[in-house]
């Protein structure tokens, strides 16, 4: 041992340098155990690590499924999630707010599903936990039969300690992430007797595994940073899908693949194109008409002075409005007739206009009439 330091330049600096798996193997030699002893505390040491990333791996798409399906907001199709996102501007109303969403809904949505999966694991769901124990249960068993499996292959014989790393990340089968990498600096080791190498190594397994459970309990949080793909990251996949908007008023594709080539953007309701400041032609009044029913009419869509198009061809304006799929549909949801009443000074000032459009029955829809038709 002491001829090894003395070949260190600075041996203070060289054990300072190292980490503390170093000099706990150190420790360990100097107490008289055996190189098996150390190898299998390096080994485990090491597992311990790879096997808490790995419940983090395995996990993440099973908690992301399972906070989606006790979400009210997350469990059902694109359309449901739109109408509890019109919800919480409803909860919280700010125009201010509102506007952020109508500008960029997809952030929006972000946040939103953000702050859903923030309540439930801020709830300490027991399900999540569970979750994470039951794949820690099934790499521990897979972690053990490799030993086992490693063990048997060499027998009782006298084994070089490398070598049996190497069988046993093979019979590890890429269940983990552990490679010989891992556990360098045993190259000149051997392990001479290889029972009471597994015993040791299974046993000081079996407490690394119980550490391991208790931080999966739910006594503490989960350390989120060790996810892989974040579960929201997941859950805004599954639930929103395209995410373009409407040229004329911002409606969100109702599309669930991310992108659809080929396949034209489409958006369940379209909104009055007040609230994107659209005014007739050469006036300042707000145009209260919905993009649906505006393609089944008269009216004209004025490119320039001396370009105007019958509304009905708007995919001839541009690339962003030839992949839109507009059919006439007069259907407008009561929360956008209210929005417009409610907001209307604030949506006057915002684009220096005038709503004189506004229908009668519109200002008739309370807060509770649209509340009880974004629940239904
Ligand atoms: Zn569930
Ligand atoms: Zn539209
Ligand atoms: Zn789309």
């Amino acid at each position: 041992m002491n001829r090894v330091f003395q070949k260190i330049n600075n041996p203070l600096e060289y054990l300072e340098n190292k980490k503390e798996d170093y000099f706990g193997c150190f420790q360990i030699y100097c107490s008289g155990a055996s190189a098996a002893t150390v190898l299998a505390d390096r080994v485990t040491r090491e597992l311990k690590k790879a096997i808490r990333q790995e419940v983090y791996n395995k996990s993440s798409a099973l908690i992301a499924t399972e906070i989606r399906c006790g979400d009210q907001a997350l469990n059902g199709n694109k359309s449901k999630l739109e109408n509890h996102i019109l919800l919480s501007l409803l909860e919280n109303l700010d125009f201010r707010r509102c506007e952020q969403y109508i500008d960029n809904p997809k952030a929006y949505y972000e946040a939103f599903i953000k702050e859903r999966e923030e309540a439930c694991f801020s709830s300490r769901n027991p399900r999540l936990f569970r979750i994470c124990t039951e794949k820690l249960e099934n790499i521990k068993s897979s972690v053990l039969l490799a030993i086992s499996k490693s063990a048997a292959y060499f027998g009782n014989t006298r084994t070089k300690a490398t070598a049996w790393i190497e069988r046993f990340c093979k019979e590890l089968k890429n269940e983990i992430v552990f490679s010989i990498n891992n556990v360098r600096g045993f190259e000149d080791q051997d392990i001479q007797d290889m029972n009471f190498f597994k015993e040791s190594i299974n046993d000081l397994l079996n407490s690394t595994y119980l550490e391991l459970k208790e931080e999966f309990s739910g006594n503490t949080p989960l350390d989120r940073k060790l996810f892989r793909s974040q579960p929201h990251e997941e859950l805004f996949k599954q639930c929103c899908g395209c995410c373009k908007k409407c040229p004329f008023c911002s409606a969100m594709c109702i599309n669930t693949m991310p992108t659809h080539e080929g396949d034209d953007h489409c958006a369940q309701f379209h909104r009055p194109q007040t609230i994107r400041g659209i005014k007739w032609y050469k006036t300042d009044r707000l145009v209260t008409d919905i993009c649906s029913s505006l393609v089944a009419s008269d009216c004209r869509l004025v490119l320039s002075e001396d370009n105007k198009i019958p509304y009905r061809d708007y995919r001839q304006a541009g690339p962003e409005y030839a992949c839109w799929s507009i059919t006439p549909d007069k259907s407008l949801q009561p929360f956008w007739k209210w929005f417009v009443c409610h907001f209307k000074a604030d949506l006057e000032k915002k684009y220096n206009g005038r709503l004189t459009d506004i229908p009668d029955h519109w200002k008739t829809i309370t807060k509770e009439n649209v509340i009880e038709a974004l629940k239904k």
